[in-house]
């Protein structure tokens, strides 16, 4: 199913403020809340929908990469990672900003149904550097990260400040009116439990830092700044899920190719007597060499087409091409010889330009490659 417009899921327009994007989200979410409609399938597409793209959206970086990239910028076509989606946990944990402490809904509308909230471990973040061969085929790697895990050895006891439960009540003030809240303790976090012993290099959660090698699959077609996201590997937390491992894309630029979108650019420079009178000439490819025929008569400008050369397609269709640009050479400096060569062609008819309707100036060809 085709993603919609994160824009238009939550009825603004592109130039919406962050104001009017959480109004328009919170009316969505409390449309659709789950609890007003029990087992309504469609009311939760919607309201999982309107929870991502307001979570796109309200962050001014990913908001950025989502203009710029649309879905891919951020992460909901990266096939293998997850990517995108938000479960009901994350929803439930960005409600804090939009209605100003708490969850509301947890109280208001019976909450309980979903058995408590599990809470989950922080995100962890990397850069990752990929080179263009790389990108074009996509890879595996293999990251040492340091995570936060739980230590098996340390021992917990009943939190005293809940006495378990993990929650807390008050009375909050929300723009549903007064109501009797239910919070997550700000003592245990939620967990109901607190450290009793623990060794040096544990904290006072219970987590210590570990090495780990963690084994990631990229996959072809992705680009700088475009962030993957593999769930469950971030920092664990005692009593609840691990968070996520953010992996922000770096690309390496090559040193004789260069990308635009999935297609693969190269400057050929070749000599004017190799365009009179035509050569075959070995060209750079990401996967080794290519070689290539240059006709007789070929103009500076010529644009020649290696078809699926390029980088892989990242929705998994598909290859770029590999797009050679020819540049025709003319000498900088000649000697008193070449010189002598080159006045006695000067005024040979061949020498004239004649360009024909077909032959197009450079730029008429770059219009029409892009189209
Ligand atoms: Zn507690």
């Amino acid at each position: 199913m085709a993603k919609r417009d994160y824009y238009e899921v939550l009825g603004v327009d592109r130039s919406a403020s962050k104001d009017e994007l959480k109004k328009a989200y919170r009316k969505i979410a409390i449309k659709f809340h789950p609890d007003k409609n029990p087992d309504d399938k469609e009311a939760e597409e919607k309201f999982k929908e309107a929870a991502e793209a307001y979570e796109v959206l309200s962050n001014d970086e990913k908001r950025g990469r989502y203009d710029q990239f649309g879905h891919q910028g951020v992460g909901g076509a990266a096939g293998g990672f997850g990517g995108g989606g938000m479960n009901m946990e994350d929803i439930f944990s960005q409600f804090g900003d939009i209605f100003g402490g708490g969850n509301p809904f947890e109280s208001f509308f019976g909450g309980g149904g979903r058995g408590g909230r599990t809470r989950k471990g922080t995100n962890l973040r990397i850069k990752l550097k990929l080179t263009l061969q790389e990108i074009a085929n996509g890879v595996e790697k293999k990251i040492k990260v340091n995570r936060l895990i739980v230590d098996p050895n340390t021992t917990f006891k009943t939190c005293p400040s809940c006495n378990g439960t993990g929650q807390v009540r008050k009375v909050m003030n929300t723009m549903l009116g007064q109501m009797m809240s239910t919070s997550t303790c700000p003592v245990c976090g939620g967990t109901g439990q607190v450290v009793e012993n623990r060794a040096t290099g544990v904290d006072s959660s219970g987590l210590k830092k570990e090495e780990e090698v963690i084994s990631i699959k990229i996959p072809a077609g992705v680009s700088d700044g475009m962030q993957l996201s593999m769930s469950g590997k971030g920092n664990e937390v005692a009593g609840g899920i691990p968070g996520d491992l953010l992996i922000l894309v770096e690309e390496v630029e090559d040193e004789v190719l260069s990308r635009d979108g999935n297609n693969v650019i190269y400057d050929l420079y070749i000599s004017f007597i190799d365009s009179a009178l035509g050569t075959s000439v070995e060209v750079p490819t990401i996967d080794g060499k290519a070689k290539i025929k240059i006709d007789a008569g070929t103009q500076s400008g010529k644009v020649l087409r290696l078809r699926g050369k390029g980088v892989k397609s990242l929705e998994g269709y598909g290859h770029g091409d590999q797009l050679v640009y020819v540049n025709v050479w003319t000498p900088k400096k000649l000697s008193t010889e070449e010189k002598t060569i080159l006045e006695g062609l000067k005024d040979s008819p061949n020498f004239q330009p004649s360009p024909s309707k077909t032959d197009k100036s450079f730029f008429e060809r770059m219009k029409e490659f892009f189209e």
